[in-house]
């Protein structure tokens, strides 16, 4: 039996998320306000879950008849093993971060590469027929490296620190997949930042992951950083013209395709926007 965080033990819930730690999670804001917004009379959750401990999350899902999971650090590959299927993109990165039910069984999605496209999308990008630089090589660059070329993109470039693991994302791109270093920024019509360069409290805190000098107004920078909602690197393209979107559009999108998986219905997106930007602005 899992608790959930902040609520009587015996609350019954809807849908929910598991992480360790899972304190800060934005999921329970943004999901509960689509639920809200959809009229529907649904508890979303948050479930502190010790690592090793995701398929008694999984169990505990069947169990109270839960129409869904989300899934956070560290339990995304033990969900990827523990459910009955995973849709092509989880198969794909072999990673889950949303469980939904269909009949008894569970299937593992992962809505991280849809929802950064979906989001730029609305931001008013194009994505077929695009050159993209990905910085980064960990679990969201090589969703989003997976997805941009899924839709499209002529060539999707890694780069990273390490060769071997910016070649290994690269591959999920297909034939469109490539390596190159940052000095190639200015080739690209989009830009993603996938590192964690320029998150508050972390190392990266107040940095920027690359040469600012080096971009132009025909880009689009996307920032998957959330926190803060404006990182050096927003601030730099501000400054210069270079149109970007924020990690916000990502994160709501990739929660809008679990609500849509769980509920079946189409997703409120401006109010679990709203929602996460009020989050944001209280920490
Ligand atoms: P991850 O698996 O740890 O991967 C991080 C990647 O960044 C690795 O390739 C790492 O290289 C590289 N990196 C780390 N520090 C670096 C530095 N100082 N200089 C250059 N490269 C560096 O992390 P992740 O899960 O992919 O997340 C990456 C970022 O995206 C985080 O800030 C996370 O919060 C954000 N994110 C946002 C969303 C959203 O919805 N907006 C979703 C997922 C993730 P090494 O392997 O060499 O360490």
């Amino acid at each position: 039996m899992l608790i959930p965080l902040g609520m009587a033990p015996d609350t019954e819930v809807a849908a929910g998320v598991i992480g360790f730690p899972v304190r800060h999670s934005l999921s329970p804001a943004i999901c509960q306000a689509a639920f809200d917004k959809l009229g529907l009379d649904w508890i979303y959750a948050a479930f502190e879950v010790a690592p090793g401990d995701a398929e008694r999350a999984l169990h505990h899902m069947r169990s109270q008849g839960m129409a869904g999971l989300s899934v956070t650090m560290p339990h995304k590959a033990d969900v990827a093993v523990a459910v009955d299927e995973l849709s092509p993109a989880a198969s794909a990165l072999g990673v889950v971060n949303c469980v939904a039910r269909d009949g008894e069984r569970l299937i593992g999605h992962n809505t991280d590469g849809a929802g950064f496209c979906d989001a730029l999308v609305a931001d008013g990008v194009e994505l077929a027929g695009i050159g993209c630089a990905v910085l980064g090589a960990g679990g969201a660059a090589r969703a989003v490296v997976a997805e941009l070329a899924r839709r499209g993109a002529s060539e999707v470039a890694v780069i990273a620190r390490r060769p071997d693991r910016a070649a290994s994302a690269a591959e999920l791109a297909g034939s469109a997949g490539t390596t190159a270093s940052l000095a190639d920024i200015g080739q690209y019509r989009l830009v993603v930042n996938a590192t964690p360069v320029g998150m508050a409290e972390t190392d990266g805190a107040g940095k920027l992951p690359l040469d600012p000098s080096l971009l132009h107004s025909g880009q689009h920078v996307a920032e998957l950083v959330y926190n803060p909602l404006q990182t050096p690197l927003l601030a730099e393209c501000d400054r210069r013209g270079v149109p970007a979107s924020t990690g916000v559009g990502m994160l709501v999108h990739q929660a809008a395709h679990a609500v849509r998986i769980w509920t079946g219905f189409e997703p409120p997106v401006a109010a679990m926007t709203a929602a996460a930007t009020a989050a944001l602005g209280s920490r």
